[in-house]
């Protein structure tokens, strides 16, 4: 498992422990459970002297995705991953609720219905505007980071800022690098070609497939290793193409594509520089990286592709060896918090169901996390532990680990965790993933 956060009684973070030292100390009655998720100990007894010389502050390292960002906090003296964790953003939820509201603000307009001006250009967005989803996911990680901050000795971040770093290339297009292969120049050349070609094989535009780099004029025939004669192709083409030019293999297209250089703009990714800002305002070092650093340093260390030993693997710092076995992460679901539209309509923008109920029954929100004792006389008897929906009859839906129990009346709860906008489950552990698909010995295949 992941160690354990742990508080002292003022709330001040300290080193997190393994998860068998705060077992006793919660027998014991020296700790108590301060959170389920992540699980966090908090002690019966100040420590004062806790942030001297034994503090080995930690670092969060982050691989931010369009769906799902990477989270691991690394110990670089020791290369223990101490926690790990995977954020599924909603962004395309917000997406779509924004488009929903959009619907029906417009037929609105045009019914004879209470008059709702259009409202598009009387606001002025500022210059670090970002669109409301990707907001969302911003948020989320700087949510996540403070969190963490607040739980444990956090003393650097590092993020994966670009996908690869063009000044280790040397300005490929330019002056040409050589295509080494296992270098970390070759991986950054080669996420640089994934980048360029949008992971697809350039000839029969196959995607999904294993993609090789692959020489639009053969070296055979005095094509050089420069990266503006290198595309990408599945493996029955680079086959079938043999020992001929793009041109001649009656792709003329691929050798132009090739030779124009990556605009600057294509790489450079708005969000992951909003993100990189806000972390930086956070008042720690912030490391970054680019995507081929990572891949190489995954490659190197044997280590599977999962979001969270991505994240692990980010940057020049981490430590030679990652001890990853143990490591169970936390799959983190971004959720909102509930609805804030008052009138609720039908798909054609009619009021047509109650007023929006309150949000609080018997003193339950939806997103709690709740332990319910149904009593035997009743048909749902049991205990059932799991996210609440609240109604506002009073019988609620308890998603649990294994499905979704309706009826189970609020009478019967009892919190575990307040809603805190996200849900909560345990992925599979560092010792439960595949080996290695792809070996470092066959470096040309992506
Ligand atoms: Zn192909």
């Amino acid at each position: 498992m992941s160690n354990v956060f742990v508080l002292d009684q003022q709330r001040r973070p300290l080193t997190p422990a393994h998860p068998g030292r705060a077992r006793y100390l919660l027998r014991a009655g020296h700790a108590a459970i301060f959170r389920r998720f992540p699980f966090t100990i908090i002690l019966k007894e100040v420590k004062p002297d806790a942030h001297n010389a034994q503090f080995t502050p930690l670092r969060a390292k982050l691989d931010p995705g369009s769906k799902t960002t990477g989270l691991a906090l690394v110990n670089d003296a020791t290369g223990q991953i101490v926690f790990a964790a995977e954020i599924a953003h909603h962004g395309q939820q917000v997406h779509d609720g924004l488009l929903r509201r959009r619907g029906v603000r417009c037929s609105r307009r045009s019914r004879h219905t209470r008059y709702r001006p259009s409202r598009f250009s009387n606001r002025r967005r500022s210059a670090s505007w970002l669109p409301p989803s990707l907001e969302s996911r911003l948020a989320n990680i700087l949510t996540w980071v403070q969190r963490l901050q607040r739980l444990c000795p956090l003393g650097a971040i590092s993020q994966e800022l670009v996908k690869f770093d063009m000044q280790l290339m040397e300005n490929a297009e330019i002056s040409g690098v050589e295509h080494q292969q296992g270098t970390l120049a070759g991986y950054e050349v080669r996420e640089y070609l994934l980048e360029k070609f949008h992971r697809t094989c350039a000839y029969c535009g196959a995607t999904n497939v294993p993609l090789e780099v692959e020489h639009t004029i053969p070296k055979s025939r005095g094509g050089t290793d420069r990266a503006s004669n290198l595309a990408l192709s599945c493996e029955p083409c680079n086959q079938a193409k043999g020992n001929r030019t793009a041109a001649e293999f009656g792709h003329p297209e691929v050798q132009v594509l090739a030779r124009a250089p990556l605009k600057d703009a294509a790489a450079v990714n708005a969000t992951r520089w909003a993100l990189y800002h806000r972390l930086t305002a956070l008042g720690l070092p912030v490391e970054t990286g680019s995507g081929g650093r990572m891949k190489w340093n995954r490659m190197g260390r044997d280590l599977p592709k999962t979001h969270w030993l991505d994240a692990a693997c980010v940057g020049a710092s981490t430590p030679d060896t990652l001890h990853v076995r143990e490591i169970v992460p936390l799959l983190i679901t971004a959720q909102g918090r509930h609805s804030r539209q008052m009138c609720r309509t039908n798909a054609a923008g009619f009021p047509d169901k109650a007023p929006k109920a309150t949000s609080v029954v018997g003193g339950f929100r939806t997103g709690d996390l709740v332990r319910a004792v149904v009593p035997a006389a009743s048909v749902k008897a049991g205990v059932y532990v799991g996210r609440l929906a609240v109604r506002a009859t009073g019988s609620c839906n308890l998603k649990t680990a294994t499905g979704t129990i309706q009826g189970i009346h609020v009478r019967f709860c009892q919190p575990l965790q307040r809603g805190d906008g996200y849900s909560y489950a345990y992925g599979k552990g560092g010792a439960a993933l595949p080996p290695q698909a792809s070996t470092p010995g066959s470096p040309r295949r992506i």
